[in-house]
């Protein structure tokens, strides 16, 4: 059987490994980049998160995210982690049951893919663009560029827009929908939020181990916690990166969020650790009220959100200005206004609609014979390497069915 896969990306590159498992088959794979795999060795920072030992369908997003679940059970996070050990890659589980390669380096997963894609005889033709697809009586036609091929089955697995300096693009949702598919709305996820710069841009490059709260008026939308980073024009971090999807999918709401910045401590506690420090150095200055309770320059922002001088002695503070103090470490303001664009995104929320694909084979219910996997249908992650896992499980169920033909 000849079967075409579009896209050398995580998803395509498993799937053109599961289709060669059976010899006979002869597996072609059409990467528009100059090489496959570009945006797999920017993943994790450059160490690629490859998977999650906790995934499970409650990470994933989509209008059906049920529809991850039978490929998630048939190659979960245990089973990744093996098949990667065969192929000579070995892992490590860190915080949060995030696993990355031992090497720390993300080129080692991209390395092991393409060492055993050779060794499978598979075809990567790179700097070809899958262009059009048509369904045949026998099959299907692929042209891209200059020449047409024809092949029994065809998987997509073009991805999406996000990330689009590493490659992302839409180009597998248009060749979907040519073939008759509908897609949903898309959003960028995983991805910093813009939000008023005036406090973060001054606290550019700080970090907080913060509780982050997501408002649209008085109604709560999301909470998280962990790592923040002010930037120029809002605020990032794995943390962040958490709600941005209901950022994302809620623009156009009135929405703000709130930091509370020692979220082990109540307002109460804080407040006392206020007086203590004013009853034994009254002599400080308010610029060092807060030093060694959070990060300096934070410290001396939270004075200026409370519009306390910062040269004005601890001992002048009233007690009502303590607790003001308190309560703007715990409830800080940044009014947003979204989030960055797919070209910063990690991963695309929404895509072509999973209730026409077949849950169990990745086949479509449209056109017998094409497949779609990974990040080109409507199933999107949390951070912490749902993602790839996503992509290795679809991509492996879509190129075992493609080569089986159930
Ligand atoms: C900066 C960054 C960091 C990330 N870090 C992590 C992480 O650590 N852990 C995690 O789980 N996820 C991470 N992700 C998300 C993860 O990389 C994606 O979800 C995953 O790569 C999706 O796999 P895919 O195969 O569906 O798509 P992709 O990996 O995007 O692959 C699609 C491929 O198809 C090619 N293509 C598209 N259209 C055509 C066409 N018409 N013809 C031929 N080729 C085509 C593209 O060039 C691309 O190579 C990160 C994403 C980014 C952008």
């Amino acid at each position: 059987m000849k079967i075409c896969i579009i896209g050398a990306g995580a998803s395509g590159m498993m799937a053109a490994l599961a289709a060669s498992e059976r010899k006979t088959n002869i597996v072609t794979v059409f990467e528009r980049q100059q090489r496959a795999g570009k945006k797999l060795s920017v993943t994790g920072n450059g160490r690629c998160n490859l998977t999650n030992t906790n995934a499970s369908v409650t990470y994933y997003h989509g209008q059906s995210p049920e529809f991850a679940a039978f490929a998630l059970s048939s190659f979960g996070p245990e089973e990744v982690r093996a098949y990667f050990k065969k192929l000579g890659l070995l892992t490590t589980e860190e915080y949060g049951g995030r696993v990355y390669p031992l090497s720390n380096s993300a080129n080692s997963v991209l390395d092991v893919l393409r060492l055993r894609a050779v060794s499978c005889e598979i075809d990567i033709k790179t700097s070809c663009e899958a262009e059009i697809i048509t369904k045949t009586a026998e099959g299907f036609k692929v042209t891209a560029g200059a020449e047409t091929e024809t092949f029994d089955r065809v998987i997509v697995a073009c991805g999406g827009p996000a990330g689009r300096k590493a490659g992302g693009t839409e180009s597998g949702i248009k060749l979907l929908k040519s073939l008759g598919h509908s897609c949903t709305a898309l959003y960028p996820s995983l991805v910093q939020i813009r939000t008023d710069p005036v406090y973060p841009r001054a606290l550019k490059g700080i970090k907080a181990d913060c509780r982050i709260s997501l408002f649209s008026c008085s109604e709560k939308r999301a909470e998280t916690e962990g790592e923040l980073l002010f930037t120029d024009s809002g605020v990032s971090g794995p943390a962040v990166f958490d709600i941005s999807r209901q950022v994302s999918v809620g623009s156009g709401d009135d929405l703000y969020l709130m930091l509370d910045f020692l979220k082990d401590s109540s307002a109460e506690e804080v407040t006392e650790m206020i007086r203590q420090r004013i009853e034994l150095m009254p002599e400080l200055p308010c610029s060092d009220l807060l030093t060694g309770t959070v990060h300096n320059r934070l410290g001396r922002m939270v004075l200026k959100y409370s519009a306390i001088a910062q040269e004005k002695k601890i001992s002048e503070l009233s007690s009502s200005d303590v607790k003001k103090i308190a309560y703007s470490i715990k409830n800080f303001i940044l009014k947003v206004a979204g989030t960055e664009s797919f070209d910063n995104a990690q991963v695309t929320a929404g895509g072509i609609r999973t209730s026409e694909f077949d849950t169990e084979t990745m086949e479509s219910r449209i056109v017998p014979g094409l497949y779609a996997c990974g990040e080109v249908l409507d199933i999107d992650g949390d951070c912490g390497g749902f993602n790839l896992q996503w992509a290795w499980a679809s991509g492996r169920l879509a190129g075992l069915s493609a080569s089986a033909g159930k």
